[in-house]
């Protein structure tokens, strides 16, 4: 028979519960025993619900109380030496501060999973590195769920693709050399497993869909043989996603291993030399068919059909079927949706629903396609309804994306012209000061907010307890004497939502969360149909905060790459298509904003980099279209009027030729941090716009000094030529509290003035 597995489940639980005991430990306000047992709970009712689902293979240890790549940095004893630790296991009190940082030690860093919005914790080598198992977590959570009657398949990140994600704190750093230290480790873990008559282990190796250098490509063989022989009895299901395996197939494929897992959503092209390569190296295949990063019902004909290809040729009990990749990445349960519009909820499926698709794929595989013939027939028809809806297609929008031209993608004069006008019509100082966009979101606000979505408070009381707020930002920026002002953004929730609110095509869940990092979660939009701006979205704040002052105050908008980025993106139209409607609706919103009296509009495209494929061969295409809908939405502007935009956590070396063909009239970036090494890129390119390097790390809660800054600054200054060069923090303020942003915008001012006095 066709087994139905799963890879991992979301860990935060429905109504997020896993978040609120973490933070109330932190806090000091809960009890470790109260976040343990809230854990515990969880875990319990998370196999319980994959059992009754009919998952036949359930993971454990994918659970985790902040990240995966944490617990195994526990697991293999990978600690550094900063946070002190010294004893038999890692505490939990050294675990919380490895991720979020000690009064003692900085916590370690953490970056973005593959090309998901899930973060983890970096894996720090240190000189000397030495690992040794120094957690039970895994086999703590193996005995607890058989205690519950359920038999699991442990799961582990594979050693390969954990050694390429750390980061190497030494010169000298050999990946050979740290997989032989690392490898006697994984093999006591295996042999553990053995001793405990586990039968099956997952070994997560998602690096296998990524361009490997030729020492990873050479290691993985050696490492596998490691792995096999330290425990024959245990069947290693091997498992990829995020992509295509392409040229690492056959290298995949050639590893002692029992079964290969592959992602058929992202890469359902890849079924057939796979099956050939399963074929010729006696490998079981595990299918991902259902979409373990998207939020749209399966089209389980489709499903079953990849499915009975591959056990066709392999037989069915050679085959099993499961999501593309972990569950995580999913919201948790589409019942929990109340207020949806039930058309649109109606085409959608979240983890728990996933759960019941792989089942119901792999009975349909093991029994045939009658034992099905209800689901299937449903899901038909689902799919048929969504093709056909009216709510998807919106014929104004395909005859503008059809009458886009190449002139529209381009301002009329080169930066060059523009700069001068623009100079003249502003009159700024040297190094002009601004900020990026948002300021402190006080109670007061978000209780306004709070009040006016609850119906509590009328539009009207609720416009002008915003007019009020933007009063006070635009009062406070005059008296420090910040040159280019910004409204506050006290109305907007969240960069993205605010813009999917007012944008046809959209739908928002109420429960939809999805683990972002640690105990954060993230509700993205959903995006289910053509997108269309009905009417302006942020003008009248504008032009209310520009009518208080004759100071020059900037306009906010988010990028089309962003919106997309942040969003579950529909799967019926290439990624590309649906980033240009969004582009035309911010186009209409920058042009809305120049005609209301708007002079500088900021454009923020924080998520450009981000969206880069895993693939290099891939970046190129990627890059273009996401350049085009920068330049469709900005370049719809007379000369005379700036674009900004903004771009925070990017790495530039990559990408500085795309960014540059934005030809945004400034960009601002998050450089504080690498103190300034991120301009590095900027400067080798020879940048020719203006920057803004962001002097004031907003993401410390120490306020900057005026050295601090004007050491930043002089640092920069060494590198741009003066005339280039804005004076702002890194990014938005919304997170800060107000007395530290004042002193520190005081701060920067101040600096700015100093340096305008050298000039
Ligand atoms: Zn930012």
């Amino acid at each position: 028979m066709t087994r139905a597995i799963n890879l991992g489940f979301p860990r935060v639980g429905v109504k997020r519960e896993l978040k609120f005991a973490a933070e109330n430990y932190w806090k000091g306000a809960g009890t470790r025993e109260a976040l343990l047992t809230t854990a515990r709970e969880l875990r319990l009712r998370h196999w319980q619900l994959q059992r009754a689902a009919g998952i036949e293979s359930i993971p454990c240890n994918d659970f985790s109380l902040y990240d995966q790549m944490l617990d195994m940095s526990c697991l293999l004893g990978c600690v550094p030496q900063r946070f002190g630790w010294q004893s038999d296991y890692v505490d939990l009190y050294t675990y919380f501060a490895m991720a979020r940082g000690s009064k003692v030690a900085a916590a370690m860093e953490m970056t973005k999973w593959f090309d998901t919005n899930y973060h983890y914790i970096v894996p720090e080598f240190e000189a000397g590195q030495r690992f040794r198992i120094a957690s039970t977590k895994v086999f703590d959570e193996l005995a607890e769920a058989r205690a519950a009657g359920i038999e699991p398949t442990p799961v582990l990140i594979g050693p390969v693709t954990y050694l390429l994600l750390g980061k190497a704190k030494y010169d000298g750093f050999s990946l050979t050399k740290t997989a032989e230290k690392l490898m006697p480790v994984y093999a006591e873990i295996l042999r553990t497993f053995a001793r405990q008559s586990v039968t099956q282990v997952q070994i997560d190796e998602p690096c296998l869909v990524t361009d490997l250098g030729d020492e990873a490509r050479e290691i993985y063989p050696a490492v596998y043989r490691a792995l096999a022989q330290s425990a024959p009895s245990l069947a290693i299901n091997l498992a990829t996603y995020f992509g295509d395996l392409a040229d690492n197939r056959s290298l995949t494929f050639s590893l002692p291993v029992s079964s290969v897992h592959i992602d058929l959503a992202r890469a359902p092209d890849q079924l057939e030399p796979c099956i050939d390569a399963a074929l010729a190296n006696n490998r079981r295949l595990s299918l991902g068919v259902i979409d373990g990063r998207n939020v749209w019902r399966n089209d389980l004909n489709r499903s079953l059909s990849m499915v009975e290809r591959a056990t066709a040729a392999l037989g069915q009990d050679r085959v099993s079927v499961g999501p593309s990749c972990s569950l995580l990445h999913s919201p948790f349960d589409v019942n929990e949706e109340h207020a949806m519009d039930p058309e649109i909820r109606g085409w959608l499926a979240f983890a728990t629903q996933k759960l019941a698709e792989i089942a119901t794929v792999a009975r349909g595989a093991t029994a045939g396609t009658i034992a099905i013939a209800d689901e299937l027939r449903v899901s038909d028809a689902v799919q048929a309804a969504r093709r056909a809806s009216r709510r998807i297609h919106n014929p104004a929008v395909d005859q503008r994306v059809s009458a886009v031209t190449p002139a529209m993608l381009s301002r009329s004069s080169p930066f060059a012209e523009r700069r001068k006008l623009q100079a003249s019509a502003f009159k700024l100082p040297m190094f002009p000061t601004t900020t990026i966009g948002s300021f402190p979101q006080t109670a007061e606000i978000r209780a306004a907010r709070a009040a006016f979505r609850a119906g509590k408070l009328d539009s009207a009381a609720y416009e002008a307890a915003m007019r009020k707020e933007i009063e006070v930002m635009v009062r406070f920026q005059e008296r420090i004497d910040i040159d280019v002002l910004v409204h506050g953004e006290p109305e907007r929730n969240d960069m993205v939502e605010y813009f999917g609110e007012q944008l046809d095509g959209y739908v928002f869940s109420e429960n939809g969360w999805v683990q972002s990092y640690g105990s954060r979660c993230v509700k993205p939009p959903i995006i289910f149909g053509d997108i269309w701006r009905a009417k302006p979205m942020t003008v009248k704040w504008s032009k209310f905060a520009q009518s208080l002052t004759p100071r020059i105050m900037k306009g906010m908008l988010t990028g089309p790459v962003t919106i997309l980025q942040w969003s579950f993106v529909r799967d019926d139209q290439p990624r590309s298509e649906t980033c240009r409607q969004i582009a035309l609706a911010i186009r209409d919103e920058v042009q809305d904003l120049e005609a209301a009296g708007i002079r500088i509009i900021q454009i923020d495209e924080p998520a450009i980099r981000e969206g880069l494929p895993l693939r290099r061969s891939q970046w190129k295409a990627y890059l273009r279209w996401a350049v085009d809908a920068f330049r469709l939405s900005a370049a719809g502007v007379v000369d005379a009027t700036q674009i900004h935009t903004h771009m925070c956590y990017s790495e530039f070396n990559d990408i500085m030729d795309a960014v540059a063909a934005m030809d945004a009239d400034v960009i601002s970036i998050e450089t504080s941090r690498s103190q300034m090494e991120l301009l590095d890129s900027f400067v080798t390119f020879r940048y020719p716009n203006e920057i803004g390097p962001g002097v004031y790390d907003i993401h410390s809660p120490r306020v900057p000094s005026e050295s601090d800054m004007g050491a930043l600054l002089d640092k920069a200054r060494g590198v741009l030529r003066a005339e280039q060069i804005w004076v702002n923090p890194d990014c938005g303020l919304k997170t800060r509290g107000w007395p530290e942003v004042e002193q520190a915008l005081v701060n920067m001012v101040a600096v700015a003035k100093k340096a305008r006095a050298t000039m």
